[in-house]
């Protein structure tokens, strides 16, 4: 799952550089440029004539568009007239062979940057990502520094940039989707590579863009809760010492597990509840944001010095001067927020045709229209499904819902095993890294590969012991082997690192097919992130039978889709939250952090009524308000509701198709089009929420 979170940081980037579209979709006027270079326009003009003159009159269009795409993005400091034209006389390829001959040599000079920046990366990386040693300090920086991070600007003050500008198609959105289809390989190809260098971002503003990324990630990581020293009105203390949470993510995994707790998992759930509801409203005290000297009863908000000690040599932190001990937080998370969006608006100007990181994240960043998200979303959240599932939670919980209760994480599958049992068989199996290695070719057949092919995988899948639980490292040029890095313990692999292990493994094939069996290697990958998880958790679904064990049966297997679809209802809700607050902030450019707040408490319980309030039978809840990722991840929620339809929608296609291993490979080598041309060539329909609606309504008939 980790690559989720990985993307959200990246589309950040991608956003900026490597993105699509549309820089320019009607890029035909240069005074779009900063206007300075009042030569652009004659010297386009000349040059137009010249080069059809030179070349032909076919080769008029494309001149037109080129001349225009590289005016977009020429800048005085890129040189004076006379550089610029004959920058345009030495790069224009007037005939198809000078332009095949071009394409090739960028596809494969790209795919070497790209691959030997990706190799330096993981070098720098080892000591932090393998378990080889101590991390020495300047390991650390070692492993933060990126080595193409300037690539993109590089490409353009040496001009290989413009040579693009001028010979590939920019595109937008609307053009993918409505012409993509009829596209060529070869024209998605230069599509993408034309895509690279849709954007010229200065530094400045890339590097306010870092600022306030690191400036909220920074305010989420120390947003902690200490929970000993949340107080009820008897003054019981419902929560272990030293008990610390980070909100929200480790608030609601709580709630998860307080299920589990008989006697006092209600009484917690709705302690959690009421500090959320205080963090999204910010009438939540100051002083008890990660700090245990302090005691505070989230109902009546009364704060009081703690009376008991469970973190010793913390410093005091006190109340700012003149306030009262319980004076509420001032509004930071909104002012973090605000920050956040003055940030993003200063790439505005520098993306004509996508002006707003709304139009970024949408059009450019997951390539699905944001009309087209919100009626998926929309979809899913009034669908008739989810009061039949609320139904199901009630009788299982023996109550009313609760709000927190969208969090409701009941629906565990009784396995065959217990966890120990299943330690001991995996750790017999693989007692070392090594023996994990090695049995590779044999889970591949396994899971439906051929021998040459799960061969030929194997060969290309190098494994590493990890640091923490493991992941997947793939390529970027086609010399280089995929890394898969897992844990495996002093005693053998444990069934939670095998999981694991087997889910990397997914990732590995996927990267393995999509760089080296693919035609075009500038259509490596998949469409984004939710497409490679997708793909993964095929893989990791199959874990018991890779042991020699009985798959799920179906009563699991219907426990687990109802679990996911519940999940898609709660988080649905919470990307329709986030998209409607950045709209609010573009249409209210000069709001203060308190009108944010107020703003987004209204979103939160409107959202709420609709979609929640029915099911739920309370009204005004704003707890949809409480994510994290709202305030440093810059409107990437959305990713999550759409990972899930995605997910079942190959695992249906899997399950139609019944073999794993042919099917696996070609979907993975459909290649980094856009996600519903993808969804289409891999499912025969774009991407939607149909097929998590039918595994439901299936999994609703099993468990009657
Ligand atoms: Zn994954």
């Amino acid at each position: 799952m980790r690559f989720f979170l990985i993307l959200g940081v990246l589309s950040i980037v991608t956003m900026q550089t490597a993105s699509s579209a549309a820089g320019l979709n009607q890029p035909g006027d240069p005074s779009q440029n900063n206007g300075q270079l009042s030569w652009l326009k004659d010297s386009t003009a000349k040059l137009e004539t010249e080069l059809v003159a030179k070349h032909g009159e076919t080769q008029r269009a494309r001149a037109h568009r080129g001349l225009s795409q590289v005016a977009s993005f020429w800048r005085a400091e890129d040189g004076d007239a006379n550089a610029f034209e004959t920058f345009v006389r030495t790069n224009f390829a007037g005939d198809q062979a000078a332009l095949d001959a071009m394409f090739n040599r960028f596809e494969y000079n790209l795919e070497q940057i790209n691959g030997h920046m990706g190799e330096i990366s993981r070098e720098f990386r080892t000591p932090s990502d393998l378990d080889v040693g101590p991390i020495a300090p300047y390991d650390d920086i070692f492993g933060a520094y990126d080595p193409s991070a300037h690539v993109n600007d590089d490409f353009f003050q040496n001009k290989l940039a413009f040579i693009v500008l001028l010979n590939f198609p920019l595109t937008t959105l609307e053009q993918r989707l409505s012409e993509g289809e009829k596209w060529s390989r070869r024209e998605w190809a230069e599509a993408r590579l034309a895509q690279r260098f849709s954007k010229r971002i200065p530094a400045d503003v890339n590097l306010a863009v870092a600022q306030a990324s690191a400036d909220t990630a920074r305010y989420i990581a120390e947003y902690n809760i200490w929970m000993h020293h949340l107080v009820d009105a008897s003054g019981n203390r419902l929560f272990a010492p030293k008990l610390r949470l980070l909100s929200h993510w480790n608030l609601r995994d709580e709630i998860k597990a307080d299920y589990s707790d008989t006697p006092n998992g209600l009484a917690k759930q709705r302690m959690i509840q009421q500090v959320m509801e205080r963090i999204v409203t910010q009438t939540i005290p100051a002083v008890v944001v990660d700090n245990p000297n302090y005691d505070w009863n989230p109902f009546t908000n009364e704060v009081r010095p703690a009376a008991v000690k469970d973190a010793e040599g913390r410093k005091d932190r006190e109340p700012a001067a003149g306030l009262e001990l319980n004076a509420p937080e001032p509004n930071t998370r909104y002012a973090k927020l605000l920050l956040a969006f003055q940030a993003m608006q200063k790439v505005d100007p520098y993306s004509p045709t996508a002006p707003t990181h709304i139009a970024r994240s949408f059009n450019e960043g997951r390539e699905i229209p944001e009309a087209r998200m919100k009626t998926m979303l929309e979809q899913l959240l009034s669908s008739p499904l989810v009061p039949q599932v609320a139904k199901v939670i009630e009788k299982r919980l023996g109550r009313p819902l609760e709000p927190f209760d969208i969090w409701y994480n009941g629906f565990r599958p009784r396995g065959a095993y217990t966890e120990a049992q299943l330690d001991e068989i995996v750790a017999k199996k693989y007692p070392t890294a090594e023996a994990y290695k090695n049995d590779i070719p044999n889970l591949l057949v396994h899971l439906g590969f051929t021998k040459e092919r799960a061969d030929y995988l194997a060969k290309n899948i190098v494994v590493d012991p990890a640091r923490g639980s493991g992941h997947a490292l793939g390529a970027s040029m086609r010399a280089a082997p995929a890394h898969l890095r897992t844990r495996v313990e002093k005693g053998g692999m444990n069934y939670k690192g095998f999981n694991i292990a087997v889910h990397e493994m997914g990732h590995n094939v996927e990267q393995t097919f999509s760089l080296n069996n693919i035609d075009h290697t500038l259509l490596q990958g998949v469409p984004n992130t939710a497409f490679t998880e997708a793909l993964a958790f095929v893989f990791q679904g199959h874990d018991l039978e890779l042991l020699g064990l009985a798959k799920p049966d179906a009563q699991s297997q219907a426990l687990k889709t109802l679990n996911d679809f519940w999940g898609t209802y709660e988080i649905a809700g919470v990307a329709l939250v986030d998209m409607s607050v950045w709209h609010w902030m573009y249409d209210h450019p000069k709001a203060s952090p308190a009108e944010l707040r107020d703003a987004t408490v209204q979103i939160s319980k409107d959202v709420w009524n609709k979609y929640y309030a029915p099911v739920f039978s309370k009204r005004d809840v704003v707890l949809l308000g409480v994510y994290s990722h709202m305030i440093d991840s810059f409107l990437y929620l959305p990713d999550y509701p759409i990972g899930h339809m995605i997910a079942f929608q190959i695992e249906e296609q899997m399950e139609k198709a019944g073999n794993i291993g042919s099917e696996f490979e070609r979907m993975a080598t459909i290649g980094s089009v856009i996600p519903d041309l993808w969804m289409k060539k891999a499912t025969g329909a774009p991407v939607g929420p149909e097929a998590l609606l039918n595994a439901t309504k299936k999994a609703l008939s099993e468990l009657k």
